[in-house]
C-alpha cells in the first residue's frame, strides 16, 4: 500500500510508520509540520529506507497538501496530525481549532479532488480521533459508536468538530472515509508532557509527580501498537463510512497508574536514598473541564474485523518503563534543545 501518513513524527504516527515498514510492500510519506510534538529522532532508524520519504509541511495549506497527494497518488491517507495535549488547548485553544478543524477540512478538500480524478477509485481516508469526543462518563456505562458526541475541552471540541467534517465530506461528497476513536495511549515515543512519561521522567530526576485532584478520574489505557494494529484493520477491512471506537479494556485510575509506575521503577532502578517512588507524589488542582472517567466498548472493531489488543497492561506498562530507562538520549535530547522545562513541573500551581 501506499499510504500518506500526517503527523508521522509524533507518538502515535511514528509508531505506525516504524511498524508498517516491516512490511516491505509498504510504501510511506509522512507530511508533517515538526511542531514542539514532532521529533524526527522517533523515525532515525528508517531515514535511508527507500520505501520512506519525509516533507515538512502544514495539513492547513491546501496548495503543498494537494501537490503532496497527486505527487505521491496515495492509496490511503491517515491522518494523524494534531493538537493533542489537553492543557495547551486550555492555554492556546486557537491553535487547536485550526489544526485540528481547518487543517482536517484542507486534508478533505484535497482528498476529494484527488479521488474524483483517480481512474481506479482505489483511495481511503482514515481520520485519528479520540474517545474525548463523546465527553464524561459518570462510574457506569461505556462510549459506544453511537454514543452523543458531548466535548469538554478545546482539545475534544476541535477533535469533534473534525469527525463532523470527516463525516460530511463522506456523505456530501462520497469520499471513502473511516474514523477511528480510541482511548488513552501509552508506550514508546509518547511526548514527554503526557502522564505516562512525565511520571517516568520525574521519577529518575527524582521530581515531583504532579496529580490533578485526588487522582480518581478513570482512563481506558491502551498500548499504542495495539492501536496501530487496529488502525490498520479498519483501513483494510472496514465498512466505508463507518466510525470505529478502539480501547484497552483497561480502565485505571490516574493514582493507581502513577503508583504502578512508581512500584515497577522501585525494582527495576531503586532510588539511591533507599524510599520508594511514590513519596514524590503532589496533589496539585484540579484542570478546569477535567473529564471524569472514560471507556470505550470495542465490541464493533472486535466482532466485526477481528482485532483484539495482544498487550495487557501488565505487559505494556512493563515495555513502555523498559523502553524509557533504555532510550535516556531521546527524552534527555527534548529537555535538553527544545522543551519549557515549566512544563514538566508543577506549572498549574
Ligand atoms: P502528538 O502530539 O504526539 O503528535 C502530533 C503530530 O502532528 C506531531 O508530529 C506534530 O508535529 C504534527 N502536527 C501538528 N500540527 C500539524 C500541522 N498543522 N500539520 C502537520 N503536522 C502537524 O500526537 P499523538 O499522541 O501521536 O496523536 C496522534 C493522533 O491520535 C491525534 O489526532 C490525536 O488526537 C489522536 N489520539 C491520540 C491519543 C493519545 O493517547 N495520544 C488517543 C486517541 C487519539
Amino acid at each position: 500500500m501506499r499510504i500518506l501518513v500526517t503527523g508521522g513524527c509524533g507518538f502515535i504516527g511514528s509508531n505506525f510508520i516504524l511498524k508498517q515498514l516491516l512490511n516491505k510492500e509498504n510504501e510511506i510519506l509522512n507530511f508533517d509540520k515538526l511542531t514542539y510534538a514532532g521529533n524526527l529522532d522517533n523515525l532515525e532508524s528508517i531515514t535511508n529506507n527507500t520505501n520512506y520519504q519525509f516533507i515538512q509541511g502544514d495539513i492547513c495549506d491546501i496548495t503543498t497538501v494537494s501537490k503532496t497527494i497527486s505527487n505521491f497518488c496515495p492509496d490511503a491517507l491517515i491522518n494523524f496530525a494534531a493538537e493533542s495535549h489537553v492543557d495547551r488547548s486550555i492555554d492556546d485553544p486557537i491553535n487547536f481549532v485550526k489544526t485540528n478543524i481547518l487543517g482536517t477540512a484542507a486534508l478533505l478538500e484535497a482528498s476529494t479532488n484527488y479521488f474524483n480524478n483517480l481512474n481506479n477509485r482505489k483511495f481511503k481516508f482514515l481520520h485519528v480521533s479520540t474517545d474525548e469526543v463523546y465527553g464524561s462518563l459518570s462510574n457506569h456505562g461505556l462510549f459506544t459508536e453511537n454514543s452523543n458526541y458531548d466535548p469538554s475541552s478545546p482539545y475534544s471540541a476541535s477533535k469533534a468538530g473534525s469527525d463532523h467534517l470527516v463525516r460530511a465530506w463522506n456523505r456530501t461528497y462520497d469520499l471513502p472515509t473511516f474514523i477511528t476513536n480510541c482511548s488513552n495511549n501509552y508506550g514508546p515515543y509518547q511526548f514527554i508532557e503526557k502522564l505516562v512519561p512525565l511520571m517516568i521522567l520525574n521519577c529518575i530526576d527524582e521530581k515531583p509527580l504532579p496529580i490533578y485532584g485526588e487522582g480518581l478520574n478513570i482512563r481506558d489505557w491502551l498500548y499504542v501498537e495495539d492501536h496501530c494494529d487496529a488502525i490498520m484493520n479498519v483501513l483494510k477491512n472496514g465498512n466505508i463510512g463507518e466510525t470505529y471506537n478502539i480501547g484497552g479494556n483497561n480502565e485505571i485510575r490516574n493514582i493507581d497508574m502513577v503508583t504502578t509506575i512508581c512500584s515497577l521503577l522501585d525494582q527495576l532502578k531503586p532510588r539511591e536514598n533507599g524510599k520508594p517512588y511514590n513519596e514524590l507524589i503532589t496533589y496539585v488542582p484540579d484542570r478546569p473541564g477535567h473529564d471524569f472517567r472514560y471507556a470505550i466498548d470495542s465490541s464493533k472493531i472486535k466482532n466485526g474485523i477481528g482485532w483484539l489488543p495482544k498487550e495487557t497492561f501488565k505487559t505494556g506498562i512493563a515495555k513502555t518503563i523498559k523502553w524509557y530507562l533504555d532510550n535516556e538520549s531521546w527524552w534527555r535530547n527534548i529537555l535538553d534543545n527544545n522543551y519549557s522545562q515549566d512544563r514538566l513541573g508543577l506549572k498549574k500551581n
